[in-house]
């Protein structure tokens, strides 16, 4: 009995699917609209995603201002923080040359700008720091339906009394079980992380959490840096 209901409803649904394809029953405009939107957030989401850190929920509230418009957000913990400019980095033992040769490039990107200065040295003291590597992460496809290509992000140190003082200790790692992790854009998206930038729902954004290959910082990206070590002195 339970079996033929539920038949009957498959029987009605189907139904009801093939007069919509064929045009015979028209479904209003903007229901229409919503299908699609549907189908298109599917595909973006079937994507190489540069990082786990990103729900698309938080995508969705901030879509109704122009994602032009926003300068690249600030990670909270580096909000309101006086960083100094000035980065020491180094490579974790075992970093392949091809792995150091893009985290080279996308460290000219940042330096161009004027507003970091990202130097090789090793962590000292309350000195700003930046660890640059690999690891080795599968993430399984039929769960997510996006890879992870990296993870980086800051860590602040901080001490207040007599004498204040602060330090970011940063890392960004490529997620080398993908080749297609070892890339300029990702290697550039995750030093974003590191120097304090959060996610951007502009794809012109190398903060954009979704691979478009996007090497170059956008307008956005460096009033995101200004915003958290100042204008160029
Ligand atoms: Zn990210």
């Amino acid at each position: 009995m339970r079996i033929r209901t539920i038949l009957g409803w498959v029987l009605i649904f189907f139904g009801a699917m093939w007069l919509i394809k064929n045009n015979i029953v028209k479904i209003p405009d903007n229901v229409q609209r919503t299908y699609q939107n549907g189908v298109s957030k599917m595909s973006a989401g079937l994507d190489s995603i540069i990082d786990s850190n990103w729900n698309f929920n938080q995508n969705k509230t901030s879509q109704k201002m122009s994602a032009s418009e926003q300068v690249t957000p600030p990670e909270s913990i580096v909000k309101n923080k006086n960083l100094s400019r000035k980065y020491y980095y180094s490579y974790q033992d075992g970093t392949t040359d091809t792995v150091r040769n893009v985290f080279e490039q996308a460290i000219a990107t940042y330096n161009a700008t004027g507003i970091v200065k990202i130097v090789p040295g090793e962590s000292q003291g309350w000195l700003n720091h930046l660890e640059l590597g690999t690891y080795q992460k599968n993430v399984p496809n039929n769960q997510s339906r996006t890879i992870e290509l990296g993870i980086g992000g800051p860590k602040i140190m901080e001490q207040t009394g007599i004498v204040s003082r602060i330090a970011n200790h940063a890392s960004a790692k490529l997620n080398v079980y993908y080749n297609k992790a070892i890339s300029q854009a990702v290697a550039t998206h995750e030093i974003g992380h590191a120097l304090g930038l959060d996610h951007s729902t502009d794809e012109a954004s190398v903060m954009y959490p979704l691979d478009r290959g996007q090497v170059k910082l956008s307008q956005a990206d460096i009033d995101g840096l200004k915003a958290i070590y100042g204008e160029t002195k």
